[in-house]
């Protein structure tokens, strides 16, 4: 495995991310890149962490219980994040090994994990998944159904929600995915009048597009592919 390969990948990534931060008049720092690490081995995360990539993001909540276990003599302080679906019976186990779950994507879940705040000292921070590009087969809130939503999300005032989350459309690339970037910023503007509370996190980017959502105001980057290419398993 080319242990290089992956350093010099991260550290394109990051000059990218920078750069378009730059282009936005943004400030870099203001954007966490969150390495998506799911399906890698704990070997290639390795090379990651040593280059001080500590923010980790996992889709599968049993992947991510594993790779905990597997990496408690990493060599630093990593913030897992759960990037993908959660099942209510599996929040429990999840919450103390997590800084953020992106993609709460029912009112029933977060009211679950709501519930569950309030029994826990350190409760993680959620981010509520909004379907902005209309493809069926997405999860989350359709689009701006998320506003009609904001009593009942208000009233989930014990797990902390600190933004919105999205995935732009299949085999989109940054310019098709734009309008998707734009579209959650300018729901969680709305989001946060009718709820009276910030919402400073936008969880938007992938490989493709990561780019495009830093200039529309991303604040965490899910970038899995182009961290491993050429790198060979
Ligand atoms: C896999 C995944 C990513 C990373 O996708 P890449 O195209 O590999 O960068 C980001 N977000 C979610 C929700 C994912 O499932």
């Amino acid at each position: 495995m080319n242990t290089d390969r992956i350093r010099d990948n991260l550290l394109a990534v990051r000059g990218r991310i920078a750069e378009a931060a730059r282009r936005a008049g943004r400030d870099p720092a203001a954007t966490t890149l969150v390495a998506v690490t799911k399906k890698r081995s704990v070997e290639m995360i390795r090379p990651l962490l040593e280059a001080g990539s500590l923010d980790l993001g996992e889709n599968y909540p049993q992947e991510l219980w594993e790779k905990v276990d597997a990496l408690v003599d990493a060599p630093g302080p990593i913030r897992w994040h759960l990037i993908g679906h959660l099942q209510g019976n599996k929040a429990r186990r999840t919450f103390p090994l997590v800084r953020t779950i992106h993609a709460v994507d029912s009112l029933k879940l977060l009211t679950t994990l709501d519930e569950l705040a309030a029994e826990v000292a350190d409760p993680p921070s959620v981010c509520l998944q909004v379907n902005t590009s209309a493809e069926e087969a997405k999860h989350g809130w359709r689009d701006a159904a998320v506003l009609d939503d904001a009593e009942a999300i208000a009233a989930c005032s014990r797990i902390h929600v600190v933004g919105l989350m999205t995935m732009a459309g299949y085999g989109t690339d940054g310019e098709t995915a734009r309008p998707s970037f734009v579209r959650l910023r300018a729901l969680r503007d709305d989001l946060v009048r009718r709820i009276g509370r910030p919402l400073p996190h936008l969880s938007m980017g992938m490989s493709n597009d990561y780019e495009a959502a830093v200039e529309e105001g991303a604040t965490l980057v899910r970038v899995g592919s182009a961290l491993f290419e050429g790198v060979e398993p």
